[in-house]
């Protein structure tokens, strides 16, 4: 990756600085607000970086950048336009948050065969454009994924160094049921709650159930996550599967093993 600016030198070596681009297609922004919050280490991490785009947290505006971060889905056609531009101009993309690497929340609405009847309950006659919501990598190819919703301000701060600092970017191959025994919680099936912990990938260091909230999967599954245990697990609880399926429904990284579930048909008109 060839980047401009200089964040000194270290050992006689000139250190890069890469120009970097926040961007926001379909979402709630919250992502993009996780960063703007870290006030603790928002400078120190700023210090990284040259921003030249960030419409959240700053008007100068350019077209210039190394690094986008983009987040949200896509749920215009407008929006595919857009991505694609992004694309041309970064040599590094990187899927900020639920939204842009599975859909997110706003693929709920997939559930439902006809968007045009979604869009007029929604939306009554106003004007609007919609389509099926996607996530970003259905339409370019992209380098990297940050996983969450919200992404995590820590994540993304080791990420974006170990990016800057062109180090390899890993992600833990493990359960958050990992992370949740490292913090010595009581486990939330004692308790009559449903977590999805045993199939999604960590890295939120348990923060659902170290605040005694299951978890809904937002990170997408681990890799090889063992959903027959899952499933044995919420039948010895005697959890209702249909609460297991809202949550592996919610941020649609579990799309496949849905589908498997319930099978290949989606909700019609006026079922919710
Ligand atoms: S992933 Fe969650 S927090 Fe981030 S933009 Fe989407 S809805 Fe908002
Ligand atoms: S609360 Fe959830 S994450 Fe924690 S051990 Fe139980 S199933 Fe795993
Ligand atoms: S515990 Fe689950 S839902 Fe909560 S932040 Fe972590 S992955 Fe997301």
């Amino acid at each position: 990756m060839s980047i401009q600016g200089s964040l000194g030198t270290f050992l006689g070596v000139e250190m890069a600085k890469p120009k970097v681009g926040f961007f926001e297609l379909s979402s709630c922004e919250g992502c993009q607000l996780q960063l703007l919050n870290n006030e603790a280490t928002l400078l120190e991490f700023l210090s990284l970086l040259e921003v030249v785009y960030f419409r959240e947290g700053m008007t100068e505006k350019s077209n210039d950048y190394d690094i986008a971060f983009v987040e949200g889905s896509i749920t215009r056609d407008d929006e595919i336009e857009r991505l694609k531009e992004i694309r041309h101009n970064a040599k590094i993309v990187v899927a900020l948050g639920s939204c842009a690497c599975f859909g997110g929340v706003n693929q709920l609405k997939n559930r439902f065969h006809d968007l045009e009847w979604v869009k007029k309950e929604v939306y009554g006659d106003y004007p609007i454009s919609t389509r099926k919501a996607a996530p970003i990598a259905d339409f370019i190819d992209i380098d990297l994924e940050i996983y969450g919703c919200p992404v995590k301000k820590e994540e993304v701060e080791r990420i974006v160094s170990r990016l800057v600092l062109g180090k390899a970017v890993t992600h833990p191959q493990y359960p958050v049921c990992m992370e949740c025994k490292a913090n010595e919680n009581i486990c939330l099936f004692e308790l009559g709650e449903p977590c999805l912990g045993p199939v999604t990938r960590a890295g939120c260091d348990s923060w659902c159930p170290s605040n005694r909230l299951g978890c809904w999967g937002c990170r997408g599954p681990a890799p090889a996550a063992n959903f027959k245990q899952l499933k044995e697990i919420v039948k010895r609880y005697n959890i209702p599967v249909e609460r297991l399926l809202d949550r592996l429904e919610c941020f649609g990284g579990f799309q496949n093993i849905v589908t498997d579930m319930r099978g290949s048909g989606g909700k019609g008109e006026n079922e919710t």
